[in-house]
This record gives structure tokens, sequence and C-alpha cells, in this order.
């Protein structure tokens, strides 16, 4: 569903990746694992089309990226993210967050996602009304809202308790077993057992 073709990457003229292949295929549970600095984030990125890659190529379901006319539609159909921090808006509902990612969702679509969340009880709350773990739930609900084919998370869990961390890894199995592909970055090797595929970034490079 997703091959990385020699990809390089360099920030002015620091290298962050350097010959990178792989090959993701649907619904599959992918973990990166690698210590801080290793390149994570940016091979992230740059599947997700948020960073456009110095060398390489990349193909989504066979469609070379450089194909791709309108990269940010293409982005908002296919791809939900979660990062670290939830960045909900403080000022809005839970369900209110969940809307804007996509305006014609309706009360009842985002209703049974947050139940399958099991935070159907909080959709008129605001962030700063619910606990850390369930607020990293609503960003969940956020990312899935779209039905998305991919969802890729960065260090979704570096903000939660180790309870908290098992949930959202358990969320994220489910949603592979659902033909959901899952790629996530974490320094934790004990959650990355959750994954059907773990690969190592050390220095820019995977093994
Ligand atoms: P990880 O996610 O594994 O912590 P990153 O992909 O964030 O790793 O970083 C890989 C390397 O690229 C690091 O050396 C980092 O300092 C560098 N880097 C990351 N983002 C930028 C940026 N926007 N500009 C310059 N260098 C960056
Ligand atoms: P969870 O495992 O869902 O993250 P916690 O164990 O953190 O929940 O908290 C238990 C309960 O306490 C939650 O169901 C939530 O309603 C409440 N709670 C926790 N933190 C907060 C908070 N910062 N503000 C309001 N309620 C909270």
């Amino acid at each position: 569903m997703i091959k990385v073709k020699n990809l390089t990457h360099y920030y002015n003229n620091d290298k962050a990746l350097e010959n990178i292949n792989l090959e993701i295929n649907k619904g599959e549970f992918v973990c990166l694992v690698g210590e801080s600095g290793s390149g994570k984030s940016t091979l992230l990125s740059i599947v997700s089309t948020l960073l456009k890659p110095t060398k390489g190529e990349l193909f989504f379901e066979n469609l070379n990226y450089k194909n791709i006319k309108d990269i940010d539609d293409f982005r908002k159909t296919n791809i939900g993210f979660i990062f670290q921090f939830h960045y909900l808006i403080n000022y809005l509902t839970v369900k209110e967050n969940i809307k804007i990612a996509n305006e014609k969702a309706t009360d009842n679509e985002i209703y049974n996602l947050l139940k399958i969340l099991r935070i159907d009880n909080l959709s008129n709350k605001y962030p700063n009304e619910i606990s850390g773990g369930q607020r990293q739930r609503v960003a969940i609900a956020r990312a899935l809202i779209n039905k998305p084919k991919v969802i890729i998370a960065d260090e979704p869990t570096g903000n939660l308790d180790s309870k908290n961390s098992l949930n959202v890894f358990e969320i994220f199995k489910k949603l592979s077993q659902e033909q959901v592909t899952i790629i996530v970055a974490t320094h934790d090797k004990n959650l990355a057992n959750f994954a059907t595929k773990i690969y190592e970034v050390k220095d820019g490079k995977i093994n």
C-alpha cells in the first residue's frame, strides 16, 4: 500500500535519513522505534506528504506521490494524524473538535466513534474538563472521522501513563485488524510489541 524507495533526506547539509526502503501492506501495524533524533519524525512527515524528501520515490497504492495533483486533498482524505500533544482546541467541545476535521460528519457518526473509544459521555465537555487519556482518545477520534486508510502517529503516548498508553496501542491494534494501516513512532519498545512489524531507525538508517 505504501512504498518508500531509496529515500534520503537532508536538512540543509545535515543528513537526517539515508537510503530508506520500506513496503507497508494494507492493515499492517508498523512501529518505528529508535532514539530521539534518529529520524522517525522526519520519515513520518515524508510518508504523510507533509515534507518533501531530498531524494527518493514514494508510492501510495502504486500512485507516485509526485503525480498527486491536490496533495492537501489527498492527505485529508487518506491519512489521519495523531501527535504526542493532542492539539485539541480548548474553546471547542469534544464534539466540535472532531467536527472541524470533517464538517460533513453527522452527530450520529461522531457519537458512534466516541462510543467505540469509550468517551461517548464526554461529547459536550471541553478539553480541560477531561483527563489526558481521554484527550488523546478524542485526538484519535478526530483522526478517524474521515475514515482514513492510514493512521500516522508520532509518539502518541509520549504524554500518557502506562495504562493509557496500552489503551492507545490496543485501539491501534483493533483498527489494523479492520484493515486500517497504522504507522507509529515510539521510543517504547514494550509498546512496539503490539505491532505486526517493527523497524529500528538508527542514525537515519533502517537495517
Ligand atoms: P526523531 O523523530 O527520531 O526524534 P527527527 O526526525 O526529529 O528524529 O530528527 C532527525 C534529525 O534531523 C535530527 O538530527 C534532528 O536534529 C534533525 N531535524 C529534524 N527536524 C529538523 C528541522 N526542521 N530542521 C533541521 N534539522 C532537523
Ligand atoms: P483515563 O484513564 O480515562 O485517562 P484517569 O485515570 O486519568 O482516566 O482519570 C479517571 C477519571 O478522573 C476520568 O474518568 C476523568 O473523568 C477524571 N479525570 C481525570 N483527570 C481529570 C482532569 N484533569 N479533569 C477532569 N477530570 C479528570
